[in-house]
């Protein structure tokens, strides 16, 4: 029997992998079972200096990701046709140990007990869940994608909903990509950084903003959103907090989710994040 802690692209493929396998899973999702339509409105974002992305849901981030169709795909997979037990409203607050090995996790008062527990709480909670146990994080060095989205009224295009990601101009160093954002309407834009992040963001800006113009949206309307940031990772990270098979230094205790890479990987992550979770599932099942 296994227990699964969150059920976003680590949990849910997990969940789904082990259940397939015929072993007996529960997974405890602190989010609601919601509509995929209404994802949006289960952002949880952190507010920094970059504002930090997810959603709280079942599927987690994977709700509100652009290019994959990973939620659908294995929720359905998971509940229509294989067994595993989904609780959604119950945040995990703690993992129970004894003599160094998992017994179970525990929501409030209540108490689930099994002797395998796989953290997937994400790049952002999974550490929490890690410190409280005195277990080694690398919380200092999280990672996010950094963007911005710029906009501009071009009188008549009626383009004004929620677009697809999934174009992309690749440059050296940064990409742009088709992104329609209500904040464009209702923040203001945020000045000041002088890393090199910034300078690629202001670069890929001033290339949108020519984009835009050429387009023929009219330059005296651009408007930018807050330094955002997507794909949070590696706060804990394999051959720190864990070892190559994603086992931390509680017997039993594994972790699969974006806090196991070891690197931004440059890329949208969830694919990678799946093979890891296939990964840390057939060790579990051997
Ligand atoms: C707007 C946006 C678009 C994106 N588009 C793409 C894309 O096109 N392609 C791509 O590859 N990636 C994309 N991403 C990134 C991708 O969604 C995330 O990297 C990925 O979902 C992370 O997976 P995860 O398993 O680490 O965490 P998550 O998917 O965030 O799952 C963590 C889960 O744990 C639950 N949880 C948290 N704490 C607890 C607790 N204490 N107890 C129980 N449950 C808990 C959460 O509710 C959540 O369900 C996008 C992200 C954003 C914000």
């Amino acid at each position: 029997m296994v227990i699964v802690v969150g059920s976003g692209a680590g949990g849910a493929t997990v969940a789904k992998e082990l259940a397939a396998k015929d072993v007996t899973v529960t997974l405890i999702e602190k989010g609601p079972w919601i509509e995929e339509k209404d994802a949006f409105k289960h952002y949880s974002n952190i507010d920094s200096e970059v504002k930090v992305m997810r959603t709280f849901c079942l599927g987690g981030t994977t709700t509100v990701s652009a290019g994959n169709g990973v939620l659908s795909a294995l929720l359905r997979m998971l509940t229509e046709r294989k067994g595993a037990k989904i609780i959604t409203g119950m945040p995990v607050d703690e993992v129970v140990v004894k003599s160094g090995e998992v017994k179970g996790v525990k929501s409030g008062d209540r108490m689930f007990s099994d002797d395998i527990v796989v953290l997937s709480a994400g790049a952002l909670e999974t550490p929490r869940l890690l410190k409280k146990l005195g277990l080694p994080t690398t919380s200092n060095f999280l990672f996010v994608d950094t963007f911005i989205t710029i906009g501009g009224f071009l009188e008549g295009i009626g383009f004004n909903k929620e677009v697809t990601m999934n174009a992309a101009i690749k440059f050296k160093d940064f990409l742009l990509s088709p992104h329609f954002s209500s904040h464009l309407v209702d923040e203001k834009i945020v000045k000041g950084v002088t890393n090199r992040d910034a300078v690629l963001l202001s670069e890929g800006a001033s290339i949108a903003g020519s984009i835009l113009e050429e387009a023929g949206a009219n330059p005296s309307t651009f408007v930018s959103t807050s330094l955002r940031g997507a794909h949070p990772g590696g706060t804990a990270r394999i051959g720190v907090s864990l070892g190559n098979n994603l086992e931390t230094g509680v017997s039993g205790l594994y972790v699969a989710d974006a806090s196991v890479l070891p690197a931004a990987p440059g890329a949208p992550p969830i694919l990678t994040i799946v093979a890891l979770a296939k990964y840390v599932s057939r060790i579990i099942a051997r």
